[in-house]
């Protein structure tokens, strides 16, 4: 028996609002309603009132927080200068958080590492990065110190990889090494790691090593990741957990386009549960919730 073509009209208008609400519980949020953590930027710190200008383009671009990675040209250099750095972030207290770096050849000691990466703890910052092992192997000793330290006081460390920064070769031998010798350092990786995408190094080693994930920055004009959404779409559903939104930008991006990640990872249609991982939550969890499991104080 075949339904009366009313019935069949009411079926279509379930099914079509059937399928709506579907499909709106799977996607992405509409941009206007959309937040971001950013993981990754760049920005100076240490004059008064620096950070009242970030706090204006998080605004702007929809950024809950950011986490601020120093840069040797950024990083303080004076008593004053930190006391203004400090005052900066105490003030944008929930909206930005910082990490600290040491330079490899600064400390010829893991105790001497350990206590300046103590003292910036206690003074708020809450990881170790960008790090930049410059004309170094990821494993060299002078680098080992840092990651024993890091590891030690409980901070994750976020590296740069590139020509001549923390060198390694195919199938990262020199950065497995150091995931096995500290199972309780929290590793991001970023920029030219994501080179090893579509070979599936990182597909590979995200999934063996709890210990390693991956800011998302850099990976749209490096990496097989911007050319190709259909990878992309999977390797981020795959390794949702794994995932940090960071955009790498910098006081360079100040009124300039946005760094392409911003839109990339909307224009991928992820799954809500995945984007929001990706974007807020996994951050939320690695850096504000649950400490890195090997931290001496879990009071932040
Ligand atoms: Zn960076």
């Amino acid at each position: 028996m075949f339904p009366h073509p009313l019935q069949c009209r009411c079926l279509t208008v379930v099914a079509v609002v059937i399928s709506c609400f579907l499909h709106q519980s799977l996607v992405a949020a509409p941009p206007e309603e959309f937040r971001y953590i950013d993981t990754h930027v760049h920005f100076h710190d240490r004059k008064d009132g620096d950070l009242d200008k970030v706090i204006e383009w998080m605004d702007q671009m929809k950024i809950d927080r950011v986490i601020n990675h120093p840069l040797a040209q950024s990083r303080v250099k004076t008593d004053d200068e930190r006391s203004a750095m400090l005052r900066n972030y105490a003030k944008a207290k929930g909206r930005i958080d910082r990490f600290c770096i040491i330079f490899p050849e600064e400390v010829q000691t893991v105790d001497e590492a350990v206590a300046i990466l103590r003292k910036e703890k206690e003074s708020g910052a809450i990881g170790f990065g960008e790090h930049y092992g410059v004309n170094l192997n990821f494993d060299d000793p002078s680098c080992m110190r840092l990651f024993e330290a890091c590891e030690k006081v409980g901070m994750p460390v976020m590296f740069h990889m590139d020509r001549n920064k923390n060198l390694d070769e195919p199938g990262f031998p020199r950065l497995k090494r150091v995931l096995e010798a500290y199972p309780k350092l929290i590793l991001i990786a970023h920029s030219d790691w994501w080179r090893q995408s579509q070979q599936g190094a990182c597909g590979e080693l995200l999934a063996k090593y709890p210990n390693l994930y991956a800011d998302i920055s850099c990976t749209v004009k490096r990496s097989a990741i911007g050319k190709d959404k259909e990878f992309a779409r999977k390797f981020f559903t795959t390794h949702a957990d794994k995932l940090l939104f960071g955009s790498d930008s910098g006081w360079w991006s100040f009124g300039k386009e946005p760094m392409p990640e911003f839109q990339f990872i909307l224009d991928l249609d992820l799954p809500a549960e995945v984007l929001q991982k990706i974007c807020g939550g996994n951050a939320r969890k690695l850096f504000w919730e649950a400490q890195a499991p090997a931290n001496e104080t879990n009071n932040r």
